[in-house]
């Protein structure tokens, strides 16, 4: 495949970022991967098992002269390493994150970006609940959504360069604003892992008085509750705090919800509960028919298996 930019520069080294110097690895759309990440282990690791090209102590090192620097680090710790970067950008580079956030993350790093480099904030809709150097895999992003946030004034030649890198990676790409983005992500990811965390400590305290049975008869809806709860502590946070505000709208539809089948239930109302199941099961035929998820069993696990 032809090269899309000479030199990337990854700034974090955890899940995104290793699967994305695996994808550019087996793209070959790239002369040379750079990285660094804040701790020493994290830098070690990725050496040792030979992440990038090459790795920098410091963020300022990593950015030196790259066409593309991809901010891979959670939301909350983006103004920071902006602030230690900006002034290092090269003229005329691209500057693109994978933040889970899009209008916190435009608010935060624009004003850090030097004139002449290009800011095109980006998200790609691609995850597991592992985090750090060692989780990264090549296949992450295939046939997954990336979705850029150019702003007003982006250059239309630089945010199709950045479209076709990730085609490259092996994603779909989409464009959208940063509001919309907000609120499409807090319904389809974001409350649903705050459910997820809920149910599982509302889980956690009852197997508290039932001594552990809660794990020992786990079912296959709470076991995939566990997953997405077992996902990165600081990353949510983070989610939470800068998407307050969609987050809390869908979280009040939610709510709403909820009460009118808790109505249900108590009231035996079985013709609405029915019809409850039967709307939401076509939202999962939806998803397998898309090609977002696989319509085996369990997901395709091994039934008796933990994953
Ligand atoms: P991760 O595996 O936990 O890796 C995070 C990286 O950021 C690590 O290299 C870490 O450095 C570094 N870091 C953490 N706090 C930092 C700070 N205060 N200052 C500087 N560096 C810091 O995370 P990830 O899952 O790849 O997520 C990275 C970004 O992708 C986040 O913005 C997240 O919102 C977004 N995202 C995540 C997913 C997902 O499912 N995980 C999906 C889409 C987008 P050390 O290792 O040295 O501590």
């Amino acid at each position: 495949m032809a090269v899309i930019y000479e030199r990337v520069a990854l700034i974090g080294l955890g899940l995104i970022a290793g699967s994305m110097a695996h994808a550019m690895r087996r793209a070959k759309c790239v002369t040379e991967i750079v990285g660094t990440a804040r701790s020493a282990e994290t830098r070690a690791i990725a050496t040792e098992i030979n992440l990038c090209d090459r790795i920098t102590e410091t963020a300022v090192e990593a950015v030196k002269d790259a066409d593309l620097v991809v901010l891979c680090v959670p939301v909350g710790a983006m103004e920071a390493v902006m602030a230690d970067i900006g002034p290092h950008l090269k003229q005329g580079a691209t500057l693109t994150d994978v933040g889970s956030v899009k209008q916190a993350v435009i608010d935060i790093v624009n004003p850090h970006v030097p004139e002449g480099v290009h800011f095109i904030p980006g998200h790609p809709l691609a995850g597991t609940e592992h985090s750090g150097p060692h989780s990264g895999f090549a296949t992450l992003f295939d046939n997954r959504w990336n979705i850029l946030v150019p702003l007003e004034d982006s250059d239309p030649a630089k945010v199709d360069q950045l479209t076709q890198y990730w085609e490259a990676l092996g994603a779909n790409v989409e464009t959208m604003t940063p509001d919309h983005h907000d609120l499409v992500l807090a319904v389809t990811s974001h409350t649903p892992h705050l459910i997820a965390y809920t149910m599982v400590g509302v889980a956690d305290d009852l197997a508290r008085v039932t001594e552990s049975e809660v794990v020992k008869f786990s079912a296959a809806g709470f076991r995939d509750f566990t997953r997405i709860a077992a996902s990165d502590p600081t990353m949510w946070r983070d989610v939470f705090l800068t998407n307050k505000d969609a987050t809390l709208e869908i979280l009040g539809r939610f709510t709403e919800e909820l009460f009118a089948l808790q109505r249900a239930i108590r009231q035996g109302d079985g013709e609405h509960l029915h019809d409850y199941f039967t709307r939401t099961r076509a939202i999962r035929r939806g998803i397998i028919e898309a090609g977002q998820d696989t319509s085996e069993p369990n997901f395709g696990r091994t039934p008796g298996t933990k994953d």
